[in-house]
């Protein structure tokens, strides 16, 4: 017999989660919807509840599905979680602060990534499935449990977003919702590597977002080498609806660019790149690749940018009118930076937070085993 695996709570947006509480009064749903934008540790924590209607819910559902695992922190301020999932699996949430200190957190949207780029440390492990609204909900309460200032969400962790459309819109419509979080579309970015019918969905029905493709190389040739996805989502098109998305929600797009060295910083790039760009109104954003061990391209180690190709790089596209940001190299010391997650280490430390209680994962995972 199975065991009944109680509905988690955290995900779920306004409208579902009052239906689940049926018959509770729709005031009684809008206070728990607060609760979990607070980031309450429990059911029993909702002290504007009566105490047997806290048990009640307790014992018919689960607040939260996954855990802090583990975490690791950088010198230069980039805190990594590492997260465990009701079913073992092991995702990962980064929080980055800039210059400026403001805090940005980064949010994975599958275990693993189907896509394969080359020099993406995710890709290399596959799609082990998609997360749910609630697991990708809860890597944005783990990280506000260790920094409670928090200004921009970046959907840039492990996997495609535009792949997982469903759990994503959930997501956005409970981190926008002024009943719990609140928080601005202008507050939020999206990237994908490119996902023509995803975009398309974006521009038609989803969210405002700020959106952000991973170009790399406008070079389709040396694209579709790189990022096998370019080859049934041609660069012509992606254009195309990146064009309509823009006239559709009015907001700058950020064009990233993964400048590998020796590869794909020549002129013919930055000119491909400044073509693609023309009609758009854009931002480029390069990030010199973060080194990843053992990652190949056709039989070559891939390398890091030198100093003079990144200054090349931005020289080209600067003299051809485009606004240019260079994403500096957060979080390398624990492989916590662009494209290095996905990385399975030791368990460095045990944290607790509100949202992440060991008792509700081993609950889970219990549920699971046939008896
Ligand atoms: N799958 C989505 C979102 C996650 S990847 C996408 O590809 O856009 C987030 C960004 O990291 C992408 O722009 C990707 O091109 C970049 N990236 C991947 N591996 C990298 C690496 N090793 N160094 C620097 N950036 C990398
Ligand atoms: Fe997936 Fe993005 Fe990594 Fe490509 S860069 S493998 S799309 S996570």
């Amino acid at each position: 017999m199975h065991h009944q695996v109680k509905p988690v709570l955290s995900g779920l947006p306004f409208e579902a989660l009052a239906e689940i509480l049926k018959p509770l009064p729709h005031f009684r749903a809008e206070q728990v919807f607060r609760w979990i934008a607070r980031g309450v540790s429990s059911f029993q924590g909702m002290t504007n509840l009566a105490i047997p209607l806290r048990e009640d819910l307790e014992g018919r559902f689960s607040l939260y599905s996954s855990v802090i695992a583990g975490r690791a922190a950088d010198p230069d301020g980039t805190v990594k979680l590492y997260i465990r999932l009701y079913d073992g699996e092991r995702i990962e949430a980064v929080l980055l602060t800039d210059g400026a200190g403001r805090k940005t957190a980064c949010l994975s949207t599958q275990a693993g990534c189907p896509l394969a780029c080359v020099f993406c440390k995710t890709g290399t492990r596959g799609l082990t499935r998609n997360l749910d609204s609630g697991e990708i909900l809860e890597q944005f309460l783990h990280l506000r449990s260790i920094e409670p200032e928090i200004a921009n969400i970046v959907f840039m962790g492990m996997g495609e977003p535009l792949l997982n459309l469903p759990e994503l819109y959930k997501t956005l419509a409970v981190l926008t919702d002024s009943r719990g979080f609140g928080l601005s579309k202008r507050r939020i970015t999206l990237s994908t590597s490119g996902i023509i019918a995803g975009i398309r969905h974006l521009a038609a029905t989803g969210p405002a977002v700020g959106l952000a493709l991973s170009l790399t190389t406008a070079d389709t040739k040396l694209r579709s080498r790189l990022m096998p996805i370019t080859l049934s989502n041609p660069l012509p098109l992606l254009k195309d609806v990146l064009y309509d998305y823009q006239q559709q929600q009015g907001r700058r797009i950020t064009l990233e660019a993964v400048l590998l060295g020796g590869i794909n910083t020549r002129q013919e790039d930055s000119d491909a790149l400044a073509a693609f760009a023309a009609g758009l109104d854009v931002v480029v954003n390069l990030i010199p690749w973060n080194p990843v061990e053992g990652m190949v391209f056709e039989g070559q180690a891939l390398q890091e940018p030198s100093r003079r190709e990144i200054a090349g790089y931005i020289q080209r596209l600067e003299g051809r009118g485009l606004k240019v940001t260079r994403r500096l190299h957060k979080g390398r010391g624990i492989a916590g930076a662009c494209g290095q997650l996905g990385a399975l280490p030791e368990i460095s430390e045990q944290v607790s937070s509100p949202a992440s209680r060991v008792g509700t994962w081993l609950f889970h995972v219990k549920s699971h085993v046939k008896i």
